[in-house]
């Protein structure tokens, strides 16, 4: 029985997916596994728990579990079904990577794949659940890809020992054939029951030109245009992460000031007002608004080029080229302070109460915009969006298969996730949607994502499923499997650096192929598969506990999976006063690098030297914005090292138990001996990223002047000029990652001492 308020109860009725709870229900009962697909907004996250829960699957002890690709659907998930179900958040909880508020009673539990995954580490039969929903199924993320494989077997395995459980499957999208076909995954298809939601017509305009650089000044612009010339409804910018958000927040808010005292009188004339000169453009152009099913339309609209006309937008306002600076720079879009633009950002990483804002109605009278990344594609809906403006990038991680790193690169988007995109502005009425680019370039874009599990190396996964006793990874369920490549280079990997046993060396060829797929986990291994951060770095920290280096190497690892720790200063001066104080930061910067790099052994050390030297003069100093101002160091990424530090101490500690480490704000700067350890502890881990200094004698081609020879390039790579052993040259070095820019340049680099 759930006593759910009347305003609740009536938003609920109007949720397409409530229509279908009975066949749902039936399904569940019927079969172990129901795929469920719904356009976003359905009611498919918020309501299906609480069908489950009211059909009593929460009563007989087990839990019902609900995974998301990201925390911040976990987390506001959590919140509101907790809310419309008049339950505490000790009964309907969410559990993240580093918090949660799960309880002995919690009865649904929302967390995120990868604590699933963990938590199957510690017991496969998953016996605390009594049904698991995958929700965004659609995203196909690595980890929900693996739940599914693996739950597929767990199912069997749970109805087999007379412990039924059920798994549901939620997508957005109506592409499932990767899990229904799959007789791998499933041997009888998983029944898919689909969801009719009301869509409203969204007309799709496209620019005539896509801006290649500026499309974040592009999207200001949009957004101001909307905002000035078309009636009310919320617009939803969706651009590709953190810094653009609020950077367009920032410049929305400054060209239209939110004044809560002065809207109410005024802004309903405005509007009208607008309205009345909409329609007066309207009536110059007849209007047709197409009706575009977004499942299944084809890409180009009626009219293509001039649609942005008929909505009462011109397109071209190429004049101000906008930068990513913050100069004032509002030409052509002068402030009118009496149309107030409630602006707020969303992004993942964003606090959870400034996430739920976006939920609520804006101030009455004003337009709320939201400036948003992916996160608003599928997993968050916000209520009464009217027009979208969509930048068509995204930004993802890339993998480079030479160097074995990944990066954040922005890229075009799939024409799935566009149309996606596109539907968020029909909910609640008819809307509009403004690509900022071309149909063109749209019908280039692929037609859907690629699942993650082909675009990255697999050697973290690996080991996580051996550590699951899964030994032929090969024959592992997965919706889509890897490439075979990646498997074998994950297994080398993880083999040479001693997480799995070596394959017997003995037989012919095609065995010991097979051999090489199959080795198990060694204790190592175990212990490697603990620690939250790749096996490279995972070794380090198991071979950390000698000669008390394992402070040291945490602090390394951390500064090492953070992203561009130190300043660049490489944006051009715009006047000789600001040119000659860049160079004296400059030089300042380039100081300290070299006194936190030190003398002799330490300085053998290279980067990584540096790296210490700078996490621990900066904790040393409180960790302030002012510290890493004056010292070149980037806020941000030193808060994030601080709080992974943290988490990798708890991690050692919990793996091993006598190792006693704790976070010490004032760490000693380690001794001669600990850094001679620290090398070869770091050595143990970048082994197979070795370089070679190529000699006098070997010089043919100039090209190979101070180059190092790598075994996987035919080219030369460089120790870059920022590296603290760029005068050094050591004979032998290895490297993090190798970016290329201008030339092949090796970052974090450090010497071994060839002896
Ligand atoms: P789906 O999972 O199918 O995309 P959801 O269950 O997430 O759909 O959302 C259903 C409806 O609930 C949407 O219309 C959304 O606007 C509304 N909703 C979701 N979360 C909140 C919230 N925190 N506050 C208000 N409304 C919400
Ligand atoms: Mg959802």
């Amino acid at each position: 029985p759930v006593d759910r308020r009347p305003e609740i109860q009536e938003a609920r009725l109007k949720l397409p997916v409530l229509a279908e709870e009975q066949v749902i229900m039936e399904a569940v009962k019927e079969n172990d596994c129901v795929v469920l697909c719904g356009e976003t907004g359905s009611g498919k996250t918020t309501q299906v728990p609480q069908f489950l829960y009211e059909a009593g699957y929460a009563s007989a002890g087990g839990m019902i579990g609900v995974t998301e690709p990201r925390r911040v659907a976990a987390v506001s998930m959590s919140h509101r079904v907790a809310n419309e179900m008049n339950l505490s958040t000790g009964v309907v909880s969410y559990q993240i990577r580093y918090e949660g508020n799960v309880t002995k009673d919690t009865a649904i539990k929302f967390m995120t794949d990868g604590v699933l995954l963990k938590e199957i580490q510690k017991d496969f039969l998953l016996q605390k659940y009594s049904v698991i929903i995958i929700d965004e199924a659609h995203e196909r993320s690595l980890y929900t890809d693996i739940l599914i494989g693996l739950l597929s077997r767990i199912v069997a395995l749970r109805n087999k020992k007379g412990l039924p459980m059920k798994l549901l499957i939620m997508s957005a999208t109506l592409r499932v054939e990767d899990f229904t076909e799959n007789k791998k995954l499933f041997r009888t298809p998983p029944p898919v029951i689909k969801v009719e939601a009301r869509q409203f017509p969204v007309t799709v305009h496209f620019n005539k030109r896509t801006p290649m650089e500026d499309y974040v000044a592009e999207a200001f612009r949009k957004t101001c245009k909307i905002h000035r010339m078309l009636p009310p409804g919320g617009i939803l910018v969706f651009l590709t992460g953190q810094a653009e958000v609020n950077y367009v927040c920032r410049r929305l808010r400054k060209a239209f000031p939110y004044r809560p005292n002065n809207i109410q009188h005024t802004a309903a004339e405005d509007t009208s007002e607008e309205l009345r000169k909409f329609k007066k453009q309207k009536l110059k152009k007849s209007v047709s608004l197409p009706r575009i099913d977004l499942d299944n339309y084809s890409a180009l609209p009626v009219d293509e080029g001039d649609e942005d006309r008929q909505a009462g937008i011109d397109d071209d306002d190429e004049g101000s080229d906008l930068d990513l600076g913050d100069q004032p720079d509002d030409t052509g879009e002068k402030a009118d302070p009496t149309i107030p633009l409630y602006v707020l950002p969303l992004y993942s990483l964003l606090a959870p109460e400034q996430q739920a804002r976006v939920f609520r109605p804006p101030p009455p009278g004003a337009r709320l915009c939201v400036v948003a990344t992916n996160v608003a594609e599928t997993s968050l809906t916000i209520p009464a969006i009217k027009y979208v403006v969509d930048c068509g990038r995204v930004k993802k991680r890339f993998y480079d298969r030479v160097t074995g790193v990944s990066s954040f690169k922005v890229n075009w988007t799939s024409q799935a996730s566009a149309n996606q995109r596109a539907g968020r502005a029909g909910r609640t009425e008819a809307g509009h949607c403004y690509r900022l680019y071309s149909s063109a370039v749209f019908s280039d874009f692929s037609q859907f994502s690629e699942a993650e599990i082909t675009r990255r190396p697999v050697d973290d996964l690996v080991l996580q499923m051996k550590d699951l006793n899964i030994e032929k990874v090969v024959n592992f369920p997965f919706p889509t499997p890897p490439s075979s490549e990646a498997l074998v280079s994950a297994e080398q990997l993880l083999i040479s650096l001693g997480a799995l046993e070596e394959p017997p060396r003995q037989g012919r060829m095609v065995d010991m192929e097979r051999a090489r797929l199959s080795c198990p986990i060694t204790p190592l291994g175990r212990a490697m598969a603990a620690f939250p951060v790749a096996p490279r770095y995972a070794k380090m920290l198991a071979l950390g506990c000698q000669q008390g280096c394992m402070p040291y190497i945490i602090t390394v690892v951390a500064a090492m999976t953070v992203r561009e720790i130190f300043v660049e200063l490489d944006r051009p001066a715009s006047s000789e006063e600001e040119s000659s104080k860049l160079a004296g930061r400059k030089a300042r910067f380039s100081q300290m690098k070299r006194l936190w790099a030190g003398q002799g052994q330490s300085l053998l050390l290279g980067d990584l030297m540096v790296m210490l030297g700078a996490v621990g003069a900066c904790e040393f100093a409180g960790c302030t914005p002012n510290f890493c101002e004056e010292n070149g160091l980037r806020y941000k990424a030193m808060l994030e090292i601080r709080r992974l530090r943290g988490q990798l101490t708890n991690a050692v500690n919990s793996v091993c138990s006598d190792a006693g480490v704790c976070v010490d704000n004032k760490m000693a700067p380690p001794t001669e001996s600990q850094v001679v350890c620290l090398r070869q502890i770091v050595l143990a881990g970048l082994g197979d990223h070795l370089a070679r200094r190529v000699q006098a004698e070997e010089l043919l081609d100039p090209k190979w002047r101070n180059g190092y020879k790598t075994p996987l390039l035919d080219e030369p790579v460089f120790i870059h000029p920022s590296s603290a052993l760029h005068k050094e040259l050591p004979e032998f070095v290895v490297y993090q990652e190798i970016m290329e820019t201008t030339k092949m340049y090796m970052r974090g680099v450090c010497a071994v001492q060839a002896d």
